[in-house]
C-alpha cells in the first residue's frame, strides 16, 4: 500500500469524469481547487462528478479548497515595462498621484510608506524583479531595479521583511469558505494568515457556517510563519509547506531547511504535512521529469510528510497523469528506503480519553510489527482514532472503517491509513468487524489465515471503552 498522499490540483486538464477517475486509480487522494484562479460553475461541475463517484465507491477522492487569502499586488497598465538594472523609478503608495510614465507602478499595500525603509528589497512579479528602496515621499518611493525585467498588469508584490496590517480572511475568502461549506467539502488551506489567531478567525466562521466538520490547513508562506510555528501547529489541523511563495518570503538557501524543520515539528504535535509546489514544475512543458524533481520528491517521502502536492503540473500542465505515475511511482520506491521508526508526539491537543486511546494505539503499532501480522483495522467515527496511528507513521497498513464519508475524506490525506465507508454500521461491534473483513477479502487485501490486530472504541452501556484484538482471518 503506497503511503504517502498525493493531492493534485484542479484545471481543465484533469476535471472530467473518466480524468478524475484515471487520476484516482495512479494514486491521487485528494483534489485541490484554488480560488485564486478557479470559477464556482466549474468546480460546482467537478464536485458534483466527484460526490457521485465518491457515493458509489467508485472513487475516494477528497475535496481541498485553497483560499487566495490576503495579496498584494501592483495596478493595471496600459502596456508592458522594461526595466534595466539600476534604473530608479517611482512605486507610488497613493493611488490618486499615480500616473503611467512608462516606469511609474502603483502598489495597492496602503501601509507601504510607514513599514517601508531605505535600503529594503521589495519583490515584484513573484520576486522576478526586485527593487531597492532608495527614497521614502509622501506619495511614492523611489526605487532601484535590481535586475532586468519586464512587467505587466497587477503583478504580485511580496514585502518579506514588514509585519503587514492585513485581515486574516478577506471578504472573497469568506464567500470562498461560505462555497466550500454549501458544496461539503473537507479541508480549506488559509493562505497567507500570520498567526494563530487569523486561524481561529477561519474557525469561528466555519462554526458560524456550520461547517465543524471542516479541517483547517494552515499554508507556511512567511517568515512570520515560520517565527510563530509551534502555536500555529497547535491552533491548525494541518500544515502546507508553500514553497512557492516561502521561496520568495525567505532567502532561497533556507527553504530545505525550513521544510525539514516544519515536517519534523508537524509531526512532533500530532499534525500532518504537506509539501507543495515545484515537485515537477519541468512536466507543465514536458513528458519527463528532472532528476532534482525525482530527488526531491524522494527526499520528502524520506522526511515523513503525509502528502505531496502537484500544482500546474495537473492543473495546465501538457502531462497530467504521466506527472501522477511518476510522482507515483517515486513515492513506491522512497517508501522502500524509510528507516522504521515510531516518533513520540505531543498531548496537548488530545483530551484524556484521546491520551488512554493513542497509548493502547501504540501498543497495538509494536505487537503487530512483532508479531508479523498484516494489517491493523481501526474502527473509528471522526478519524480520530487513525490520525493517532497514522502520527506514529507505522510500517504496515492501515485500514481504516468509518460509518462517515466526511471521515473517509480526511482520512484521505494522512500517511498510511487506508479508509474505508462501512454503510451498515451497527453498535454492535462484531457486525462492523466482519463487514470490514468482507471489504479487505473483495479488495484482495486479506485472505484466510491472515492475521490482523484490530482497534476499536467498543460502547459498554454510556461508556466507550478502547480495545484491542488478534484475530486471524477464517
Ligand atoms: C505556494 O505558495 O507554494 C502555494 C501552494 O500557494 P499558491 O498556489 O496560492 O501560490
Amino acid at each position: 500500500m503506497k503511503k504517502t498522499k498525493i493531492i493534485a490540483t484542479h484545471g481543465p486538464a484533469i476535471q472530467w469524469e473518466q480524468g478524475l477517475y484515471s487520476l484516482y486509480n495512479m494514486g491521487v487522494n485528494v483534489i485541490r481547487f484554488n480560488f485564486s484562479h478557479a470559477q464556482y460553475d466549474s468546480v460546482r461541475e467537478t464536485l458534483k462528478i466527484m460526490r457521485k463517484n465518491n457515493r458509489s465507491g467508485r472513487t475516494a477522492l477528497s475535496m481541498l479548497l485553497d483560499t487566495k487569502g490576503p495579496e498584494i499586488r501592483t495596478w493595471d497598465l496600459s502596456q508592458k515595462q522594461n526595466y534595466k538594472t539600476w534604473d530608479i523609478f517611482r512605486l507610488y503608495i497613493s493611488k490618486h498621484d499615480f500616473k503611467e510614465d512608462g516606469t511609474a507602478l502603483f502598489c495597492d499595500y496602503e501601509f507601504l510608506g510607514e513599514d517601508a525603509y531605505e535600503g529594503q528589497i521589495i519583490d515584484i512579479d513573484s520576486g522576478l524583479f526586485q527593487v531597492k528602496v532608495v527614497k521614502i515621499h509622501r506619495s511614492y518611493l523611489e526605487v532601484e531595479a535590481q535586475n532586468d525585467a519586464v512587467i505587466w498588469s497587477r503583478r504580485h508584490v511580496n514585502l518579506p521583511w514588514i509585519r503587514l496590517k492585513m485581515p486574516g480572511i478577506t471578504e472573497k475568502d469568506k464567500q470562498d469558505v461560505a462555497f466550500a461549506v454549501e458544496e461539503s467539502m473537507d479541508f480549506i488551506a488559509q493562505s497567507f494568515v500570520r498567526s494563530a489567531a487569523n486561524i481561529r478567525e477561519l474557525r469561528e466562521y466555519l462554526d458560524s457556517l456550520w461547517g465543524k466538520d471542516m479541517r483547517i490547513i494552515a499554508k507556511i508562506e512567511n517568515q512570520e510563519w515560520i517565527d510563530n510555528i509551534s502555536e500555529i501547529i497547535r491552533e491548525a489541523d494541518g500544515i502546507m509547506v508553500a514553497r512557492w511563495d516561502l521561496g520568495i518570503e525567505v532567502p532561497i538557501e533556507k527553504l530545505p531547511t525550513y521544510q525539514a524543520n516544519i515536517v519534523k515539528e508537524t509531526l512532533a504535535q500530532g499534525k500532518f504535512t504537506i509539501i507543495a509546489t515545484h515537485l515537477l514544475e519541468s512536466m507543465i512543458e514536458n513528458p519527463f521529469p528532472t532528476r532534482a524533481e525525482v530527488s526531491d520528491i524522494y527526499n520528502s517521502v524520506i522526511q515523513r510528510s503525509d502528502a505531496v502536492m502537484l500544482s500546474g503540473e495537473t492543473a495546465a500542465g501538457k502531462y497530467p497523469y504521466r506527472s501522477v505515475e511518476v510522482m507515483s511511482a517515486t513515492i513506491w520506491e522512497a517508501e522502500k528506503n524509510i528507516s522504521v521508526s515510531h516518533p513520540a508526539y505531543s498531548d496537548s491537543w488530545l483530551t484524556p480519553r484521546d491520551i488512554e486511546k493513542k497509548s493502547l494505539i501504540k501498543s497495538a503499532i509494536y505487537s503487530a510489527e512483532e508479531l508479523g501480522v498484516q494489517a491493523l483495522f481501526i474502527f473509528t467515527k471522526s478519524g480520530k482514532l487513525a490520525r493517532l496511528a497514522s502520527a506514529f507513521r507505522p510500517n504496515l497498513p492501515i485500514y481504516a472503517f468509518t460509518p462517515y464519508l466526511s471521515s473517509v475524506a480526511y482520512m484521505n490525506i494522512l500517511y498510511g491509513i487506508k479508509p474505508y465507508l462501512v454503510e451498515n454500521w451497527d453498535t454492535d461491534f462484531i457486525w462492523n468487524v466482519s463487514e470490514a473483513i468482507d471489504i479487505c477479502k473483495a479488495d484482495n487485501i486479506l485472505k484466510v489465515w491472515d492475521k490482523i490486530i484490530l482497534v476499536n472504541d467498543m460502547r459498554k452501556k454510556w461508556k466507550e471503552m478502547p480495545l484491542i484484538e488478534l484475530l486471524e482471518i477464517v
